[in-house]
């Protein structure tokens, strides 16, 4: 077990998420509400061929999952090139050996998925399918089309849940639904997307609303708890806790009581912090390490792999950065700082 990331804290790093990009086509107001954002310069952003190196050298220190995010993953041109070159890392034999750092052969890549607004999925799905994606989780924060425009600012609510059919279709499975629940906006919804994930067979997601807004109005007050959540579900549709290990997973597991298919997970880092068991460590689109989504220091793998660095020294780096990974987020201590950079600049 020599090759796995293990931070300070003794937690194993088994989960990277690369953000492709920090350019979005929608403007959820939780994320990225105002206009058009500051993005990074196109020479700093990681090219495949970067990206591609670098998820090798994570994978053979013991990643077992990568999560393409963003901004929106789908802008980025030719995405399945990307999906391709990772989906490599599955096999065991097309990684390097880690011999000469301790003479152990990695397992290779279990899972690569990707998180989408869904826009772009009704004509792509199944081409990211045949690139080598293995599973996608797409965002839907409303099933009402006024509401669905209010909270994303884009109307486009028939496409998304066009785009849901075609990854059914392309059987990128299981599918995952997130959904943010914000105080004024859905909570009315949270019984009907439960509806929804019976009927579809989908496994749905609800997201407490975290202080990761670019426009910085998180408030407390508009935080629904996963308590809450979860009681407006079990009102209708009754449910039972899914009772396998949670291990690192960021989300509660339940099943309907009467075996309805479809499952309701709850992530709800403000009320309920998981940090202790986190298993995961993020790639910004422009290089930048960030071991918590509320970290406020990055770490600038582009540099080090830039300057010429050899794949020792990389390795080196990236084992050094890991042992800085923060033992917990400090949401709910006074003085509080939310991190300078958000949700979409970070890679949600
Ligand atoms: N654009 C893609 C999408 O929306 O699925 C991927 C990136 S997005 C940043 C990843 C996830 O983060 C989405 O499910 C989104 O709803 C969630 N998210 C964004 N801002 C958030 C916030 N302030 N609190 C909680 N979740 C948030
Ligand atoms: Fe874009 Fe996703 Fe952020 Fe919405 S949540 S603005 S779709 S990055």
């Amino acid at each position: 077990m020599s090759n796995v990331l293990k931070d300070a804290y003794n937690r194993p790093i088994r989960d990277l998420r690369v953000s492709l990009t920090d350019r979005c086509n929608f403007r959820c107001f939780y994320c990225l509400p105002h206009g058009e954002p500051p993005i990074a310069p196109k020479d700093q952003m990681l090219s495949y061929e970067e990206i591609a190196y670098v998820c090798e050298i994570f994978v053979a220190l013991g990643i077992e999952k990568i999560r393409l995010t963003g901004g929106e993953p789908m802008m980025r041109r030719d995405i399945e090139t990307i999906i391709g070159k990772l989906s490599q890392l599955k096999l065991s034999d097309k990684l390097q050996l880690v011999d000469e750092i301790n003479n152990q052969k990695p397992q290779g890549l279990q899972d690569l998925a990707l998180t989408t607004n869904g826009y772009f999925l009704p004509d792509r799905a199944q081409s990211l399918k045949d690139a080598g994606l293995d599973r996608i989780t797409i965002s839907l924060d409303s099933l009402k089309r006024d509401v669905f425009k209010r909270m994303t600012g884009v109307d486009v609510l028939d496409r998304v849940l066009t785009g849901i059919d075609a990854a059914r279709k392309a059987d990128l499975k299981p599918i995952k639904i997130n959904a943010v629940i914000v105080r004024g906006h859905n909570e009315d919804e949270v019984a009907d997307f439960a509806a929804f994930a019976r009927e579809h067979d989908v496994k749905m997601r609800f997201i407490e609303f975290m202080p990761l807004d670019s426009g910085h109005d998180w408030s407390r007050a508009d935080v629904v708890s996963g308590r809450e959540i979860r009681e407006r579900i079990n009102a209708r549709f009754p449910l039972e806790p899914i009772d396998v290990p949670r291990g690192s997973e960021t989300s509660s597991r339940y099943r309907f009581v009467d075996g309805a298919p479809g499952e309701i997970g709850i992530i709800a880092p403000v009320t309920e912090p998981f940090c202790g068991a986190c298993s995961r460590i993020r790639l910004t689109a422009d290089g930048q390490i960030r071991t918590c989504l509320f970290s406020t220091v990055e770490h600038s793998l582009r540099d080090v792999l830039r300057s010429g660095a050899s794949r020792e020294e990389i390795v080196d780096y990236i084992k050094a950065v890991v042992l800085k990974k923060e033992p917990r987020h400090f949401i709910n201590d006074p003085g509080f700082v939310a991190p300078s950079r958000t949700m979409s600049f970070i890679g949600g």
